[in-house]
């Protein structure tokens, strides 16, 4: 006898269909669809391209632009140069997309079959099952996502080789222990989307378990300073990464900055100090909870910032010892494919999980409870919208599309690797404002 569905089943049932059906009714009707979601960068047709991935691991057949935005600038005006049909690989031809996480040539050797893994969003920001989701994509595509500040709820412990461990200027959840259970150890010492700002965690999200991971007190307010007041030379830096590799010899470190117009110099101080990855962070990421003043206004478009430095690396003769890892406005495979040919090693993704997981960039993170589909929430109700194996699905559906067109992209510019593609910006066209 077949039992009834629980409350949770009915919730994750009628949100899934939500999604699924909205796809349908709108993408009948593009006016609506650019009426009702998104923004110039993130276009209604985007956001439901990105749906439609999520549900099928495929790219839609059914005309939505889900590649290119309509920001007018960077990635929406870049197009590749393709070789012509006929010098095309074949399919049969293998095409590979994975990247070493270590090029230092010592030290734990980590290779991810996908040039991606997903940026750092702490428990908090968003909920639980929001991490449990993204941490099971991560595993069954053997790549990493970042905790964020704050560490991670022991259901997540299962998990630990697939997490990337975030230590930020509030020491929030920075433990013995995570540092030693952590393949990867990030620093975070700014972030895109607000660089300079720090970060600031409402007192409505300090949950009693949140506070407890991150020892302090419930339903109080909590800021990270800008900025880490340890480090104000290379030579500090160099002290920190020496402390992770003591706690942890076998960690990889990676250093997260911003985007500031002296990057290039960061970078190299950066590599200097024992860095393994270097990961530049754009100004177009961020949840909604960061200041659109501080998105549209302070750090430098990744697609400039990271021309910049891959040059200087290659310049300074270290290109090739450290890997270099870009977010920050990264939306799709092509996104991730033309920062590659910019010159990264690999792309983070964060906001692109979110939409997977049915956002639709309504710019409520921050706001009474918190995400009214139960994302950037920790409200245990809302939180209830997503389940972690549906949520994993819909991200690891995702990665799938993205691995899919990584590929094809690579077999009509006739490379056999991802690794190929790097720094080939004579592989890029600009379209110019005009492309549809
Ligand atoms: S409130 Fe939810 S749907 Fe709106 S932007 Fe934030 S994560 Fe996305």
């Amino acid at each position: 006898m077949s039992r009834e569905p629980t409350n949770h089943e009915l919730i994750v049932e009628k949100h899934t269909r939500n999604l699924r059906d909205g796809y349908h009714v709108w993408s009948h009707d593009k006016t609506d669809v650019e009426r009702a979601l998104g923004d110039y960068r993130w276009t209604g047709e985007m956001i439901l391209g990105t749906y439609y991935q999520a549900e099928h691991g495929r790219p839609p057949d059914n005309g939505l632009e889900y590649r290119v935005g309509a920001s007018g600038g960077g990635f929406d005006v870049l197009d590749f140069n393709w070789l012509p049909e006929e010098k095309w690989l074949a399919e049969t031809e293998g095409v590979d997309v994975s990247i070493s996480l270590n090029r230092r040539g010592k030290g734990r050797e980590i290779t991810i079959p996908i040039p991606i893994y997903g940026g750092g969003m702490s428990f908090g920001s968003i909920s639980e099952q929001v991490m449990l989701a993204r941490a099971i994509a991560a595993k069954k595509w053997s790549t990493f996502f970042s905790t964020g500040e704050g560490g991670y709820p022991s259901s997540l412990v299962p998990f630990k080789d697939h997490i990337i461990t975030q230590v930020a200027t509030g020491m929030f959840g920075v433990r013995e222990e995570t540092i030693q259970h952590a393949p990867i150890v990030e620093f975070k010492y700014a972030q895109g989307a607000k660089p300079g700002l720090g970060g600031h965690l409402l007192g409505d999200k300090a949950t009693s378990s949140v506070a407890a991971l991150r020892e302090s007190v419930p339903w109080v307010s909590l800021f990270s300073p800008f900025p880490f007041h340890s480090v104000y030379s290379v030579e500090d830096h160099r002290k920190h990464v020496d402390w992770i590799k003591t706690t942890n010899p076998e960690a990889l470190v990676s250093v997260k900055v911003s985007t500031p117009t002296d990057v290039d110099m960061v970078a190299v101080g950066s590599y200097f100090a024992g860095a393994n990855i270097i990961h530049l962070d754009g100004s177009y990421g961020g949840t909604g909870a960061a200041p659109e003043i501080a998105k549209k206004n302070i750090a430098m478009p990744i697609e400039f910032a990271v021309p910049k430095v891959h040059k200087y690396l290659l310049g300074e003769n270290i290109r090739d010892e450290v890997v270099l890892m870009a977010s920050g406005g990264i939306r799709s495979a092509d996104d991730i494919a033309k920062i590659v040919a910019l010159g990264a090693d690999g792309a983070v993704m964060g906001t692109s999980e979110l939409v997977a997981l049915g956002c639709t960039r309504c710019s409520n993170c921050e706001r009474g409870r918190g995400c009214p589909f139960g994302l950037t929430t920790t409200d245990l109700l809302l939180s209830e919208f997503v389940s972690p194996e549906w949520g994993a699905e819909r991200i690891s559906n995702l990665y799938q599309s993205y691995e899919f067109q990584l590929k094809d992209i690579l077999r009509k510019l006739g490379l056999s690797s991802i690794r190929e593609l790097r720094g080939r910006k004579d592989l890029l066209v600009y379209r110019g404002n005009g492309r549809k």
